[in-house]
């Protein structure tokens, strides 16, 4: 029979399965378990949502068993099977697996301990069998068929007999014994029953497995007698079936959280944080929730859906239901099992349904207050979660026209030039000083970019804190919020700063009715630029800083025009001067005999000012010739 090449992407990952050199061999068995459990649950519910009553969640079962002397170890389940062709799509080829979200394929130690860690599904049978046969009835139908591979070089399927109806059975034959690797251990009932309840306690139909025990012949070992053995099979499950959720609290422990998490979520770290919520009365429900202790690979990008995995009474009823979940939360991963939801709901209902948005209401109320905790309590590890998901809060913020902004505003954090750490908005609060009105916050690239900014001295200087927003929502957020604890929120660019005091205030006045004339030569001399050329009253060493009037800032006009297929917006200019430094003195002098000199330096100085801000030269050739010009000294 002609062997069939697997597909490319396939053939990789079955490579990196047969030469691993992951320690954790033992998960294939929780991928093929959980690959039987998936069979009958599409069985199982499909028939449910159908109407179709012929199928008892009794009959439904997983069965192992070890042959030690054929070296096979044999999974089988009654779940929907597979027909020919479901055999070519779904083991020929990675399909929709799990297996698929590893990016890498280069063969580097790291990437293949992440590859052995989480959803590696069915191919993860190569890393213990050298040959794997698929024996598999689909739900319905008379003809059975048989997948065969001994790994890389392909496979083949052919008809055959399967007389026990419906369902898979696979078996795989293990490996030879090595130095380090005893495949063997998989055909040791203990240490299957063990794997068993590490890994797969929690499936919902039972695990069987014959057991071969010694046991004291009836009669004997009591009452002076002799004890005899004798040697009996019992079938035995292997799991409690009771979902981990359903246990009691003080009943399971942080690793049969994190291996629930890990193996349900394909994730290879254990959560950052388990929450665990129910609630009687209107909405009766048992939640288990988990904070990751990193964000996934496409979580900021389009193809990152959020949703809770939804079941009434223990029966899954949909993989991602978004309704759990508002977007600021939707990191969150987890179960949601309400025995008040109907089997048979459909998607549509579900959206409208009013159980459902009491659920997430309080959902939504419990993972603040667990964050909040985190906050109080673990420091280290919020500020982790924050960089992880600090800028879904920060959207959150500021979608909805800040619909959640309550909610959230405390959970934020930023960048503060206070000890150059992270903070929160109370805590700036809490440190301003007693003169201060507004909260400063200035933006840019980079935290090292803003604090070279020429308006950030003389508030420093003054004691003043200074929150460094580099992440292009965080301007729009704080817009949002408006004020935090009454306080308003300053841009320390913008133009109402007022840090000047009343002496200041006249003194500044009066050296601009002095200067009036060449402020408004200058003012002309960029009219097309900047809306005017001012005094400054926050540069302390610096000649020349950009401020911005009105709603928009620089910092959004870069945000808003990087955006596509918006309107382009330009925020209000204003070219502000140090009249300390001595190149005012110079215009001053030079505005008595040489007004071009004036127009010019006028130009130099717009430019060094939008350079700092980060913004391009607009005629770097002119720039340069003209800087080249100074240094020749005309
Ligand atoms: P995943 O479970 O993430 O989809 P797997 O590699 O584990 O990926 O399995 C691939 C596909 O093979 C499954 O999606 C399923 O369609 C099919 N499959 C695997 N095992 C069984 C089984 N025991 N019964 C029915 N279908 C199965
Ligand atoms: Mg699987």
């Amino acid at each position: 029979m002609a062997l069939k090449q697997f597909k490319s992407e396939s053939k990789r990952l079955l490579d990196l399965m047969i030469n691993s050199i992951y320690t954790h061999h033992e998960i294939f068995l929780r991928e093929l378990i959980s690959n039987a459990s998936d069979a009958i649950d599409k069985l199982y519910y499909h028939a449910l949502q159908d109407g179709d009553t012929g199928l008892n969640r009794s009959d439904f079962s997983i069965t192992l068993s070890a042959d030690k002397e054929a070296r096979t170890l044999t999974i089988s389940d009654n779940g929907c099977g597979m027909s020919q062709e479901d055999l070519e799509n779904n083991l020929g080829v990675i399909a929709n697996s799990g297996s698929l979200k590893f990016k890498n394929e280069n063969e580097k130690q790291e990437d293949i301990d992440i590859i052995g860690q989480f959803g590696v599904g069915f191919y993860s049978a190569f890393m213990v069998s050298d040959d794997v046969t698929v024996v598999s009835r689909a739900y319905g139908s008379e003809e059975a068929y048989q997948w065969h591979s001994k790994g890389a070089e392909g496979y083949s399927i052919a008809p055959c007999e399967k007389a026990d109806g419906h369902g898979t059975t696979i078996t795989l034959h293990l490996k030879d014994d090595t130095e380090d690797e005893k495949y063997s251990e998989y055909l040791d009932q203990y240490r299957l029953q063990s794997l068993v309840r590490k890994y797969s306690d929690y499936i919902r139909y039972p695990i069987r497995m014959m057991m071969h025990k010694s046991k004291l012949k009836e009669g004997t070992g009591t009452d002076g007698k002799d004890p005899e053995w004798e040697s009996v099979d019992e079938m035995e499950t292997l799991n409690s079936m009771v979902p981990i959720w359903h246990k009691k609290k003080n009943e399971v422990t942080d690793e049969e959280y994190n291996n629930f998490y890990q193996e349900k979520f394909m994730d290879w770290q254990a959560p950052a944080r388990v929450i665990r919520t129910s609630t009687e009365g209107t909405a009766t429900y048992d939640a288990l929730l988990f904070i990751p202790s990193q964000a996934p690979m496409d979580y900021y990008s389009r193809d990152f859906e959020k949703g809770l995995q939804l079941y009434s009474n223990g029966v899954m009823i949909m993989e991602k239901c978004a309704d759990l979940l508002p977007d600021c939360f939707s990191f969150v991963k987890g179960v949601v099992d309400s025995q008040d939801l109907s089997l048979n709901i459909s998607r549509e209902m579900l959206q409208h349904d009013r159980q459902l948005k009491l659920i997430e209401g309080r959902l939504e109320k419990k993972i603040k207050s667990e964050l909040s905790s985190m906050l109080q309590n673990d420091r280290e590890k919020y500020e982790q979660f924050f960089k992880n998901f600090g800028l879904q809060l920060k959207f959150g913020v500021y979608a909805d026209y800040g619909a959640k902004k309550d909610l959230l505003q405390d959970l934020l954090m930023f960048y503060s030039s206070h000890e150059g750490k992270l903070t929160t908005l109370q805590e700036y609060v809490e440190r301003m000083k007693e003169e201060q009105k507004d909260i400063y916050y200035a933006c840019g690239d980079t935290v090292a970019h803003i604090q070279q900014l020429p308006q950030t001295e003389l508030l420093l200087d003054k004691g003043y804190e200074i929150l460094y927003l580099t992440d292009n929502v965080d301007e729009f957020a704080l817009r949002m919020l408006g004020k935090f604890s009454d306080k308003e929120f300053k841009n320390i660019s913008s133009d109402d700063l007022h840090l000047e005091n009343e002496e200041e205030k006249k003194e500044a006045e009066q050296k601009v009715e002095e200067n009036k004339e060449l402020l408004s030569f200058m003012t002309d001399a960029l009219k097309d630029k900047v809306k005017a050329v001012v005094l400054s009253q926050r540069l302390k060493s610096h000649p020349v800083c950009i401020s911005t009037e009105g709603a928009v800032t620089l910092e959004m006009e870069k945000v808003l025009n990087s955006m596509p297929g918006n309107e382009k917006v330009t925020a209000q200019r204003v070219l502000e001067i140090n009249v300390n430094h001595p190149i005012f003195r110079k215009l001053q002098s030079l505005y008595e005999g040489d007004k071009a000199k004036v127009k010019e330096y006028a130009e130099l100085l717009y430019t060094q000012a939008m350079l700092i801000e980060g913004f391009p030269v607009e005629d770097p050739v002119a720039y340069t010739n003209k800087i080249c010009e100074l240094m020749v000294g005309e």
